[in-house]
């Protein structure tokens, strides 16, 4: 049997081994040049820490974690306001609560590709379809270069993100599917080795109305910086500028440690809209969207990285032992069937957490700063912890 995956990410990679593993041709299309080392830290708990043991991805992810001790929210003057201890975080999930860079996460997925035998998974880097079919019980897809060419194969998995293209060619435009949440994010990493040093294992997150900065220290001297933003807020030259300039308009004046982040924004930082994405159908005949492409969460739910992995896992397990063309689409829907109550529960308590994420009002912020110091008295540590597992930095 034969899958064309497109997307490189969390999601696609996670997929491409296990069919690879159950015996599966794999061809996995990505348009960016190689793996990406864009992206913030991201908190991996929930249905990923279950799904990556059961395939054997935990000690590789576990490897490349960070220790954490603790969230920190300060105000201008670097003075902290609210603090969220990490060992009660995890212990509020379960105890399974792992701290690392996205990059980290993609990284680990696609060194598991190694368990899968030599060939059965390509990748093809550096390469954006140009066109996707599905019909006549055959999939395919056709690629740009200098010899264009056509795959063909019984299955075509959308794992392309938020702005899918997949999702834009077979099922409809964006605009029917993403539900924008009114903020952006920005994220990227930068040298920084006395900054990073003095973070030491703290988050440090600006304790600030319609924009939150987060700062986190490196292993290798860099520091790890996510910048969040009301979209109604955005300084009076809007989106039209480009990205660095964008941020150093929106985020001076937050502390020092904050403006000197923005003098080393790069040209390229990661930058998009905060969105979740909701279908009324995940796949048709032989197509089937996979991760964000037809689920994000967005990063207020906290789980981006974590759904991606174990919707990932659950596609390639379920599709692995089919052997005949016809049962892929009874296989397809049974995914949807099973995947999908999990993820409408993450965006559910993700757009709740919204205002705890990013306060728009003093009062707002007022009763975060007390749900945080709350959340250290013993009696009601375990059921604030709860609420605000959903809601710290993704
Ligand atoms: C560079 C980057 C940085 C990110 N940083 C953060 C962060 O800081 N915090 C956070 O919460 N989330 C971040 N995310 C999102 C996070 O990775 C996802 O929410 C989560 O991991 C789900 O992963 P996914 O595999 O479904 O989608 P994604 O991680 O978005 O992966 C999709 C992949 O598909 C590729 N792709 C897209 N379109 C095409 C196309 N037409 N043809 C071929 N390939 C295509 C993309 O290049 C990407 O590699 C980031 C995503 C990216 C790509």
């Amino acid at each position: 049997m034969r899958a064309i995956i497109v997307g490189a990410g969390i999601a696609g990679l996670v997929t491409a081994r296990q069919l690879g593993l159950a015996g599966w041709e794999v061809d996995v299309v990505e348009q960016s040049p190689g793996p990406r080392d864009a992206g913030y830290m991201m908190d991996f708990f929930g249905p990923g820490v279950a799904a990556s043991e059961r395939i054997g991805l935990y000690p590789r992810l576990a490897d490349v974690a960070y220790p954490v001790e603790a969230a920190e929210y300060v105000d201008s003057a670097g003075k902290a306001t609210a603090m969220l201890d990490y060992e009660r975080f995890s212990r509020a999930a379960g105890g399974r609560v792992l701290t690392l860079l996205r990059p980290d996460m993609e990284l680990a997925a696609r060194d598991a590709l190694d368990d899968v035998p030599a060939g059965r998974v390509r990748l093809h880097y550096a390469r954006r379809p140009t066109g996707y079919r599905d019909g006549g019980g055959v999939v395919s897809v056709s690629l740009p270069g200098t010899e264009p060419s056509t795959l063909e194969a019984d299955v075509l998995i959308g794992a392309d993100g938020i702005h899918s293209a997949v999702r834009g060619s077979l099922f409809g435009p964006e605009a029917d599917y993403l539900r924008p949440l009114g903020m952006r994010a920005a994220a990227y990493i930068a040298d920084e080795p006395a900054l990073a040093a003095r973070l030491g294992r703290r988050f440090v997150l600006t304790d600030s109305l319609d924009r939150t900065v987060g700062l986190y220290g490196l292993r290798t001297g860099q520091v790890a910086t996510f910048m969040v933003y009301r979209e109604q807020a955005i300084a009076a030259d809007g989106i039209d500028v480009d990205a660095p300039t964008r941020l150093r308009r929106n985020f001076a004046g937050l502390g020092p440690e904050v403006d000197r982040m923005l003098e080393l924004c790069p040209p390229d930082p990661y930058d998009d809209v905060v969105a979740q994405v909701v279908m009324p159908g995940w796949h048709r005949e032989r197509t089937i969207l996979v991760g964000d492409a037809c689920s994000a969460v967005s990063l207020v739910a906290g789980q981006g990285g974590s759904l991606a992995i174990a919707g990932g896992a659950l596609l390639g397990d379920l599709l692995g032992p089919v052997r005949a063309r016809d049962d892929i689409p009874a296989v397809l829907a049974g995914f949807e069937r099973e995947w999908r109550p999990v993820i409408e529960a993450a965006q559910a308590s993700g757009r709740r957490a919204v205002w705890m994420f990013l306060p728009e009002t003093v009062r707002q912020q007022r009763v975060r700063r007390w749900v945080l110091r709350a959340a250290t008295l013993p009696v009601v540590n375990a059921i604030v912890a709860r609420q605000i597992v959903k809601s710290i930095a993704s």
